[in-house]
């Protein structure tokens, strides 16, 4: 690639005007990256028609209206009997049709006055809703003069969003980006002027059609996509044939596994055991292993790991376990140091936290060899870390890291053996085609005694009811995750939702905690570590979507999610993964607002009827809408940008074949390899 246009695609997001370092890190959560690049390949999931209604009589709730109205008067909120009312304006179309402009505890409501003076004419676009025979729009989105009609999209692309990320920061983005991209294209071939023409075509659509996955663009992306996928899965594969015969060989061995296995207060259930044996059969092979271990959250994937890299340490070989956050890297340290202590095993922890001094030590302790076992972030593949003999690399969450960073901790060793752990079930109509180069075991049991989860939806409308029902578990010593929705460009600080919530449900239970993405992150997992010890006073954790997959409180047996609706059937059910950990009955409610759909409301019946990860996911598949989800992260298990998995399945074998074939251009391969990893090549 030219290197203008590599280093312009490469290019921190925190250096578009407008943005900067703190919102380039709220970017870096929703759209899972902070490069130009990241921001590209970020889709816009529709188009709002923002086109001028006359009279609000006209409009239905839950639509978005831009309407000329006359301010009449402005009502400012008030605290009474401990609840807030929002400050109301109210006005009137040209029809003489009232509608009340509303806003909740803004911290910009001098800003927004200002926009609104009594007497004058304005043009306001948001979503209406209708509370009787009031017409209300909360937080428009849009206020402006009649001569400034202009400045309001009559076709309005929308992004997935996220907390404290407005669609105006998306598309201020954009114009940034695209107004800079074609000095960059000067002097580069057809296939990537193609390229990015396409990704022009997404970002800029002309109506709705535009972003269906049969539109050209789209169509053209998804092809590319899949080529890059296709591609660095058949460049796995042959190095590792090329490993063959190159590599220790490492059969069964027993002295530190019967130990390992009687020190364990549990059985392996029979999907461990199978797995565990699959595992032990690679690590005998000739060739590298190269095995996915798939199993929904508390299927125990952690000991069957553990047991892999106990084999390993058979053999005097190493282990490296990457896992995605600082957070989940402490935590599976803090599992598995006192399992290893056991059978005298010396494990460490190594990430960004560690500095100095400490973190030479313990490059030392690698180095030698000593070190068995080592959990850590990105830190594990460092320049500077060196490993005496990495026998094995287990990855957590493996769809979190890129080819690169996998390859890079791969580098560290003479062919090791690779293990990736996915708690993100994939339908096994899809796994040969997105795994192409992996063998995958299933754990489909959970350890015995485990109960299923109890799950019902409840309408919001009862929310005070549910409260009620809360008061005595929690009084019994349950603790309960409460999950709050990102509320998409509000105008509001998205965290708004939260803050509310906590604040409500403070006035029943005193002490509950509160985290959102907006919090400095050593203060949220701080709170998050008050949360899940046992004798803390925290009966409570109001959380936006920020609480990791995989984080443990096996005192939480209560998980409640508002408007899970807008939540994709995965991601509830990664959701609903963080209860039901111990041997306690556990409850997940899902609170449903009042527009659901037929389609939505089938959607929570299919959590609410099974338990079944693998299940699910056929069901996502099968009923998922192309761009309904709110945002990727929300989504819980999409891997691709552009591809649809229903509507594209003949291009997965149209890419999979030129592939193999290498009828691309070797170049634009590698290209295209660049731009679909995952991996970020910007260190925080
Ligand atoms: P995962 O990583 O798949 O989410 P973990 O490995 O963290 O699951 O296991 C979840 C919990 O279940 C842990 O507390 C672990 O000790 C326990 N566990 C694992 N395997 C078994 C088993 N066979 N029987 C009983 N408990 C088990
Ligand atoms: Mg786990």
């Amino acid at each position: 690639m030219k290197q203008d246009l590599y280093d312009f695609l490469n290019t921190d997001l925190q250096f578009v005007r407008g943005v900067g370092p703190v919102l380039a890190a709220r970017l870096a959560e929703v759209i899972g990256g902070r490069r130009v690049l990241d921001f590209l390949l970020h889709r816009p999931s529709g188009v709002r028609p923002r086109a001028l209604t006359d009279c609000v009589a006209d409009a239905e709730p839950g639509q978005t209206v831009t309407i000329e109205l006359m301010v009449k008067s402005v009502r400012p909120g008030r605290t009474f009997r401990g609840r807030r009312a929002p400050t109301q304006i109210v006005c009137n179309d040209h029809m003489g049709g009232t509608v009340l402009i509303q806003f909740f505890n803004s911290n910009y409501l001098e800003y927004w006055l200002k926009k609104l003076p009594v007497g004058a004419w304005r043009i306001v676009s948001g979503r209406l809703e209708r509370s009787g025979t009031r017409a209300i729009i909360n937080h428009p989105e849009f206020i402006e003069e009649p001569e400034n009609i202009a400045k309001i999209p009559s076709m309005q692309v929308i992004y997935p969003a996220g907390e404290g990320v407005t669609q105006k920061t998306f598309t201020n983005i954009r114009d940034q980006v695209f107004a800079a991209l074609p000095d960059k294209l000067i002097g580069t071939d057809d296939n990537t002027r193609e390229f990015f023409e396409a990704l022009h075509a997404v970002h800029f659509p002309g109506g709705p059609d535009d972003l269906l996955p049969n539109a050209t663009a789209m169509g053209k992306l998804a092809y590319y996509e899949l080529l890059a996928h296709q591609s660095a899965i058949a460049i796995s594969r042959r190095a590792r044939q090329s490993a063959r015969n190159r590599r220790t060989v490492r059969p069964k061995k027993y002295d530190l596994m019967d130990k390992f296995r009687a020190t364990l207060p549990f059985e392996l259930t029979g999907a461990q055991a199978r797995t565990l044996d699959e595992i032990y059969a690679d690590m005998a092979r000739d060739i590298p292993m190269m095995r996915l271990v798939q199993g929904d959250v508390g299927s125990g994937k952690t000991i069957v790991a553990l047991a892999a890299a106990v084999h390993m340490a058979e053999f005097g070989a190493q282990t490296a376990l990457l896992a995605p956050t600082d957070t989940l890297a402490q935590q599976h340290y803090a599992k598995l140091k006192p399992m290893c202590d056991k059978i005298g095993i010396v494990c460490e922890v190594l990430t960004g936290r560690d500095k100095g001094a400490a973190r030479r030590e313990k490059l030392v302790s690698l180095r030698s060899g000593r070190t068995r076992v080592v959990v850590g972030t990105h830190a594990l593949f460092s320049e500077d870390v060196e490993y005496k003999d990495l026998g094995l690399v287990i990855i957590d969450e493996q769809h979190r890291f890129g080819v690169a960073q996998r390859e890079a901790l791969r580098a560290k060793g003479a062919h090791p053996d690779m293990l990736a752990l996915s708690a993100t079930p994939i339908p096994r109509t899809l796994s040969m085609t997105m795994y192409g180069d992996m063998d995958v075991s299933i754990i489909n049991e959970k350890p015995a005694g485990r109960l299923p989860i109890k799950t019902s939806k409840v309408s919001a409308a009862r929310i005070n009811e549910l409260a009620a029902h809360l008061a005595p578990q929690i009084a019994s010593g349950a603790k309960v995750f409460w999950v709050c929705p990102l509320v998409e460009e509000n105008g509001e600080p998205n965290q708004a939702a939260a803050v509310a919530r906590h604040a409500w449900l403070q006035q029943y239970f005193p002490g509950c905690g509160l985290v959102h993405g907006q919090m400095d992150k050593k203060v949220r997992d701080a709170v998050m570590a008050e949360f899940a010890d046992d004798n803390s006073n925290m009966p409570v954790l109001v959380a936006t979507t920020v609480i990791e997959v995989g984080i443990d409180v096996p005192r939480a047996t209560i998980i409640v999610i508002e408007n899970a609706e807008r939540f994709g059937l995965a991601a509830l059910h990664q959701l609903r993964g963080r209860v039901g950990r111990g041997n306690l009955q556990s409850y997940c409610i899902l609170l449903f607002g009042r527009n659901l759909s037929d389609d939505g409301m089938r959607r929570l019946d299919v959590l609410c009827e099974t338990d079944d990860g693998f299940a699910i996911a056929e069901q996502d598949l099968m009923m998922r809408g192309v761009g309904e989800l709110i945002g990727t992260r929300q989504s819980g298990w999409i891997q691709y940008h552009f591809v649809d998995y229903r509507m594209h399945r003949d291009l997965f074998r149209l890419a999979s074949r030129a592939a193999m074939d290498g009828t691309t251009p070797a170049a634009w391969t590698r290209d295209l390899m660049y731009i679909f990893d995952r991996g970020d090549t910007i260190s925080a």
